[in-house]
């Protein structure tokens, strides 16, 4: 149970940890990192499981109650299973979720469910097998369609198939993508492309979610979805009597800066405020220093208390120079 809620300077309440387990990745994904030549960290400085479960100990008793594991790509890492049982033991959460690609979701979906873990976001830009490729550098497309269509058939509720939306790369499909609700339960989630990861992707392939929704929308509105109380930044939608809803996340044309309740874990055992804010929080050194609870406590609170009040790119920056691959999307 926590003693003292998280809050920053502004009075946001922070309750959602973000946690990259690892900085490795199965894909090659344009636009997160460059092709071949990701400098990879040692193990050595990877969070250890031990160690991740100790600081998200420190993050519940300060006041954090939803989890996402991330990466990376979290299904490489060994030792997952393990790990998850462990964080659904902790009391104090209420929310585990996982980010996957999904390239090796099937054989893990069993395990998953019976490790408590209920709500799956996938990765998706593209429904076509040879655009798949190219746009993740692998042929792995079949491999995660049919673990979508298993997990779905296990009962995961809800699934969400994040789409990152991308001028001349997969703008030709949005319809197609969001069409997907009007007969199956998933969440199709637009998400704006952001200038960070990949600097070296030709063009800029941004396109605001309101250039999404028109082209989506040309045919037949979508209506809104009534707010719930465990909304996230999505603006949701669906078409209308579809079993499945349509979402846009937009961090720059409508940023959601003033209601961010996230940190982020790092890999590499920095707490990070913000996704587009290079200000981190060092707590692997002292972690490994042998610092008592109370100092990486300390850590914690000094870092949240400092969340930065708007994103690096709305206070003019051009690029986020940071991986996301380590940080955690
Ligand atoms: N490997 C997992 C996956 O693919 O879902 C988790 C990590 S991945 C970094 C998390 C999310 O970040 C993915 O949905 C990916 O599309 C998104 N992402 C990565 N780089 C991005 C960028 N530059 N702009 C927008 N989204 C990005």
């Amino acid at each position: 149970m926590h003693d003292i809620p998280l809050h920053d300077r502004y009075r946001r309440r922070l309750n959602y940890l973000r946690v990259s387990i690892t900085d490795r990745c199965n894909l090659r994904c344009v636009y997160c990192v460059p092709r071949d030549t990701i400098p990879r960290m040692s193990h050595r400085d990877i969070l250890r499981y031990e160690e991740i479960l100790r600081i998200v100990r420190i993050g519940v008793s300060l006041g954090i109650t939803k989890i996402r594991i991330t990466g990376g790509e979290p299904l490489v890492r060994k030792g997952l299973l393990p790990f998850l049982e462990e964080l659904t033991r902790l009391e104090g959460l209420v929310d585990i979720a996982l980010t996957t690609n999904a390239v090796r979701l099937q054989e893990y979906l069993e395990p998953l469910k019976a490790a408590g873990i209920k709500r799956l976001n996938i990765s998706l830009d593209t429904l076509r097998r040879d655009r798949f490729a190219r746009i993740t550098g692998r042929d792995h497309f079949d491999q995660v369609w049919g673990a979508i269509e298993a997990a779905h058939a296990l009962g995961f509720q809800p699934i969400k198939l994040n789409v990152v939306a991308m001028k001349g790369i997969n703008d030709d499909e949005f319809r197609e993508l969001a069409a997907l609700t009007r007969q199956l339960p998933y969440h199709v989630r637009f998400i704006e492309y952001m200038p960070m990861g990949n600097p070296n992707l030709p063009g800029d392939p941004y396109l605001s979610n309101d250039q999404v929704r028109q082209r989506i929308e040309q045919e037949e509105k979508l209506v809104p979805v009534p707010p719930g109380s465990t909304d996230g930044p999505a603006q949701r939608f669906r078409y209308p009597g579809a079993p499945g809803e349509v979402g846009f996340i937009s961090p720059l044309s409508h940023h959601f800066c003033d209601r961010c309740n996230r940190l982020r874990l790092t890999a590499g055992g920095k707490l990070r405020p913000c996704l587009l804010s290079n200000q981190e929080y060092d707590l692997i050194t002292p972690l490994r220093a042998g610092a008592s609870d109370a100092d990486l406590r300390a850590v914690f609170l000094e870092g949240a208390r400092l969340k930065p009040m708007a994103h690096g790119l709305i206070a003019g920056g051009k690029h986020v120079d940071a991986r996301m691959s380590s940080i955690g999307g």
